[in-house]
């Protein structure tokens, strides 16, 4: 079965042949992280969780390589940490830190519980300044980066087919983006690859003074580190296509020969909530975090899925409820997630571009041990007790149930029944209720 995927930079679906089969190179740009993921921020998270999955499943678990950056280094980071550091007489970039790393554990937690694996790296921009800024004395020596006024721009007339993801020309480039208009830029669309920093703001020594690296070169340096010049996919929301992307060409293909930078880019299209652009001032901005306050991560992953990653979608309170249903009755009929192989259907419409909602329908028709299968290749544990209770999301904390039960049939035995009630009413308090049979002790959570 041949995996075939649509290339954002041919517009064409195309049928994907791995550089190595024995190392499929996959990256995706990661969190910004200085606040909590909202719920649009989890779709790229989780398709191409899916896209990873399915790679391993496809080439083998040890064959495929998945980097998915943090940015720790970014100007709304800045901003957060000033608010942060008030009038403590601390360095800046202790309180950066402090925010980041806070903010990376709870992104890491948030989308474990959407059912998301590790990636193989997820590299931090902070640990990665040195190979940013032999990347940009790189460019500056072979003519693509110019230094003025402190900063390091690239210089986009030295790339003759810049703009060809996106497929603007510079003139329309300049006309539909807002420029930052400065007076060191010889282009207008020449763009930041390092600039200085103030007392106030995280900086690193350089050649060219006191300061920080861009966005963009952060991912080039950070994919060229972990997956080398040229790699097979390279991921994220359809929003980051221009400029993001696009400079992450020029300035990789720049420093690199022209050697192309990935093979195959995909992007995913927005969510919406509840038919609007998810704003602050909108009111319909919804957190991950608040999401797995009322609803199963499984749920949430679920309902991710229902819709073609490369579609608008509507996030609907509705919907989560329709999938909420169906997840619940699947985990009652496809009790044996282990054994059974996904169904040729199934796996065609998964490998058509990953045709998520295609591969969802044939799982409605598929037996009990296809449809564990499926659901297995799509990232979903079949813990009927994960779904029933919001707050019961690890595996962590299932072990913890097992270990007061075994508290409880331990003072059962010595007769310390006072102690033995104590453990059930503990229980009963987070709605976990106990079933003493011949076989022992089973629980389930009353929603
Ligand atoms: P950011 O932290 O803003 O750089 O976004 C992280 C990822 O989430 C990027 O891949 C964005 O393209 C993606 N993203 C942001 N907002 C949305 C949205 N409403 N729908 C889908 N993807 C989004
Ligand atoms: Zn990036």
């Amino acid at each position: 079965m041949t995996l075939r995927l649509y290339n954002t930079l041919t517009r064409t679906k195309e049928p994907f042949a791995p550089l190595d089969p024995k190392n499929v190179r996959l990256y995706v740009c990661g969190p910004t992280v200085y606040d909590f993921a909202h719920i649009g921020n989890a779709r790229p998270v989780i398709v191409f969780d899916v896209l990873f999955r399915l790679l391993r499943h496809l080439y083998g678990e040890k064959h495929v390589t998945y980097v998915r950056n943090i940015t720790d280094i970014d100007d709304k980071i800045n901003a957060r940490a000033k608010e942060r550091l008030g009038d403590r007489n601390v360095p800046i970039l202790d309180v950066v830190r402090e925010l980041t790393v806070e903010t990376a554990r709870i992104y890491d937690e948030d989308v474990a519980a959407l059912g998301c694996l590790p990636p193989t790296e997820g590299p931090r921009a902070t640990a990665h300044v040195p190979q940013m800024i032999a990347m940009i004395e790189t460019l500056i020596a072979n003519g693509h980066a110019y230094e003025a006024a402190g900063h390091v721009l690239f210089d986009v007339s030295s790339k003759p087919d810049y703009g060809k993801l996106s497929r603007r020309s510079l003139d329309e480039m300049m006309a539909g983006a807002r420029v930052e208009v400065a007076p060191y830029k010889r282009n207008a669309m020449d763009f930041v690859l390092w600039k200085p920093s103030d007392a106030e703001t995280p900086g690193w020594d350089s050649a060219w003074g006191r300061g920080r690296p861009g966005w963009h070169i952060e991912c080039s340096a950070m994919s060229a580190q972990y997956l080398g010049e040229t790699f097979d996919i390279h991921g994220g929301g359809i929003d980051l296509m221009f400029p993001h992307h696009e400079n992450e060409i020029a300035q990789s293909e720049s420093a690199h020969h022209n050697h192309p930078l990935a093979k195959v880019w995909m992007h995913n299209g927005f969510l919406n909530v509840e038919g609007e652009k998810m704003s602050k001032s909108l009111g319909n901005f919804v957190t991950i975090h608040e999401l797995l306050q009322d609803w199963p991560g499984e749920v949430l992953r679920f309902n991710m899925l229902r819709s073609h990653y490369r579609q608008p979608m509507d996030w609907t309170v509705h919907g989560m409820k329709e999938s909420w249903g169906t997840l619940e009755r699947w985990y009652e009929k496809a009790d044996n997630f282990v054994s059974g192989q996904p169904g040729p259907a199934f796996l065609e419409a998964l490998t058509d571009d990953l045709n998520t909602p295609l591969a969802i329908s044939e799982l409605h028709k598929a037996g009990a041990a296809e449809l564990g299968a499926g659901l297995k290749l799509l990232g979903f544990s079949g813990n009927k007790n994960l779904l029933r209770d919001p707050n019961l999301r690890s595996d962590i904390e299932d072990a913890w149930v097992q270990d007061r039960i075994n508290a409880r049939n331990a003072a059962r035995k010595a007769k310390d029944f006072k102690e033995s009630d104590r453990i059930r009413d503990e229980l009963a308090a987070k709605g976990i209720v106990l079933k003493d049979g011949p076989s022992g002790t089973t629980w389930e959570v009353k929603r």
